[in-house]
């Protein structure tokens, strides 16, 4: 027990150095996430009012074609009314004639507006592509500040969880998840008794109990108020003296 709430010391002091790593790239990362978002959102925006345009395009340079298509066909097809043999047949063909006709309303309605609503598109297009590069540079700066952060964490963060890795590989299972419990509650899970007070929460403990784990090393103590393990300074000192050595 006594190895047991030395390394409990040793993993708090490792937890307390890898939350405040974590602590520092604070909201970066989820930034970027959102940053990322924006611009997927934006860039498709100005990508279907460039296929709009695009389709546009397509019906301006052909749309002589197509007019001249239908009229050719409306005129083979007055022809044809008068060769018909029966008021079935003339119907018929009415019938048709007045489909072409309505084909190329609707194909003047189009070209009528395509002048004003290819103005509009154009304009609608370069506001969608200037937000675009704004939430692109945007994003482009948060990604380098967050690559400049992590780039100077990496080694740290490497040297810590090695560390923590070793350390949790001699802690007993049931000690480690005990730990572990507390730590979704309180983030510094395993504390130092200082000044005869529970550091984390600086209610005082009874000396007589301070006395009692320092001649009972085998028994792991929690703090009475708030469930934290507790651990006297003597070890305190062992894992200072760790730190200083570089061993942590
Ligand atoms: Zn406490």
């Amino acid at each position: 027990m006594n190895e047991q709430i030395t390394l409990l010391a040793q993993l708090a002091a490792i937890d307390a150095n890898l939350d405040e790593l974590h602590d520092e790239l604070g909201d970066l990362p989820q930034d970027v996430k959102s940053l990322e978002q924006i611009v997927r959102q934006k860039s498709e925006l100005a990508e279907s009012t460039r296929l709009q345009l695009d389709e546009l395009e397509h019906l301006k340079s052909n749309s002589h074609i197509m007019m001249q298509e239908l009229h050719d066909k409306e005129v083979k097809l007055s022809e044809q009314q008068f060769q018909v043999k029966n008021n079935r047949e003339f119907d018929a063909i009415t019938k048709e004639i007045d489909h072409v006709k309505m084909e190329r309303a609707v194909l003047d309605e189009k070209l009528r507006t395509s002048a004003v609503k290819h103005e509009n598109l154009s304009a609608q297009l370069e506001i969608q592509q200037a937000e675009l590069n704004v939430a692109r540079d945007n994003l482009k700066e948060k990604e380098q500040e967050l690559e400049l952060l992590t780039g100077d964490h990496n080694e740290e963060l490497k040297k810590f969880i090695d560390h923590r890795l070793k350390v949790i590989a001699k802690l007993d299972d049931s000690i480690e998840a005990e730990y572990e419990r507390i730590r979704t509650f309180h983030r510094e899970a395993a504390v130092c008794i200082k000044r005869n007070s529970c550091s984390g929460c600086f209610s005082a403990i009874p000396s007589q109990r301070i006395m009692e784990m320092k001649y009972n090393r085998d028994k792991m103590y929690t703090c009475e108020n708030c469930g934290r393990i507790l651990y006297t300074e003597d070890i305190q000192a062992g894992v200072d003296a760790m730190v200083e050595e570089g061993n942590l």
